[in-house]
């Protein structure tokens, strides 16, 4: 059984600590629409912490960058008078700085680095960004057209937003690797990440989403209620035109062409949905390992059942 993951950066990457604990069979295809380049260093947010997850150095704390690191290089830019965007540490920062090196020196496209790095991390799951090509989540807010780390890092998610779009996306293809173990998977798994900002860029993809469309899909909501576990995923959501809950996210997969055969919602969850949906109802939400290690026992057998 074959499961692919669609992930941005924090709520599936929680469930795949627990897929990992598991040593499930699965693949991760991540969001790059929030990748950006920072005093010259290639960025990529959402595919750095599916790797440190996956590697098992990810700072679980606050779903950015490894475990412990140091921040005396941020700081030393600080006394330069350097005001880096981003509180870059530094292993992540030597890492971020090998995966520029192999693409700008070497001529790797984004997919070949990242599998460099993940060989070296010792991953064994394959991990593909969405696409080598650049495609940006852009929020249109009262204050502009905001990068998503301008609207949330720098400017908190307070801007009143109009709405999203994902700049570059129709001329984007995804990795051809991607693309064979997308089509070789017996389930698609859209994580608990923001449909907005995570998994709507992946589905931007055309190639990806006629895919997806055609395959058994298991979906976990990232909200309880009417209001997400965590982040700006209410705000973005209101902003496309969908309420923030579990019925919102159905709807929103569904303009994407997307129909979810099971959806895992949270067992506090009160909202209704449309008939007709088959729905597991358990506790979504991933404290530490071991809640993360019971969810994805459960969504493995869910998959088991689905396909097996
Ligand atoms: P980002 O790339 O950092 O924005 O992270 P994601 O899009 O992957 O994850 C953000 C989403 O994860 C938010 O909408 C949260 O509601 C959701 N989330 C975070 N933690 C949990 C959790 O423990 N359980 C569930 N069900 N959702 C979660």
């Amino acid at each position: 059984m074959r499961l692919t993951v669609l992930s941005g950066g924090t709520g599936t990457p929680k469930l795949l600590r627990g897929l990992r604990e598991l040593e499930a069979d699965f693949s991760v295809i991540v969001n790059t629409g929030e990748d950006d380049e920072i005093l010259g260093l290639y960025v990529s947010p959402d595919v750095d912490t599916v790797l440190y997850t996956l590697a098992g150095i990810v700072n679980d704390e606050t779903w950015y960058g490894i475990k412990d690191d140091g921040f005396r290089g941020h700081e030393f830019l600080e006394r330069l008078g350097v005001d880096e965007p981003l509180r870059i540490g530094d292993a992540d920062r030597a890492l971020k700085q090998y995966r520029t090196y192999l693409m700008r020196e070497k001529g790797l496209k984004l997919s070949e680095a990242v599998d460099e790095i993940r060989r070296r991390l010792g991953i064994k799951w394959k991990v593909y960004p969405m696409t080598d090509d650049r495609v940006t989540t852009i929020v249109e807010t009262d204050e502009g057209d905001l990068h998503f780390r301008e609207f949330w890092v720098e400017r908190g998610g307070k801007p009143p937003v109009r709405g999203v779009r994902y700049e570059g996306a129709e001329e984007a293809s995804p990795p051809p690797d991607a693309v064979d173990e997308l089509l070789r998977a017996d389930v698609v798994l859209i994580g608990p990440s923001n449909p907005v900002t995570s998994i709507g860029p992946i589905l931007s993809i055309s190639e990806i989403r006629h895919i997806v469309r055609e395959k058994p899909v298991v979906m976990v909501s990232p909200f309880i209620g009417r209001e997400p576990v965590s982040g700006p995923a209410g705000k973005l959501m209101r902003a496309v035109g969908f309420e923030p809950s579990v019925r919102g996210l159905v709807e929103y997969y569904r303009e994407w062409g997307v129909e979810p055969d099971v959806l895992i919602m949270d067992e506090r969850d009160d909202v209704e949905l449309p008939e007709g949906l088959e729905v597991v109802r358990t506790d979504t939400l991933m404290r530490d390992e071991k809640d993360s290690v019971r969810l994805a026992r459960e969504v493995l057998r869910i998959v088991e059942e689905l396909v097996g």
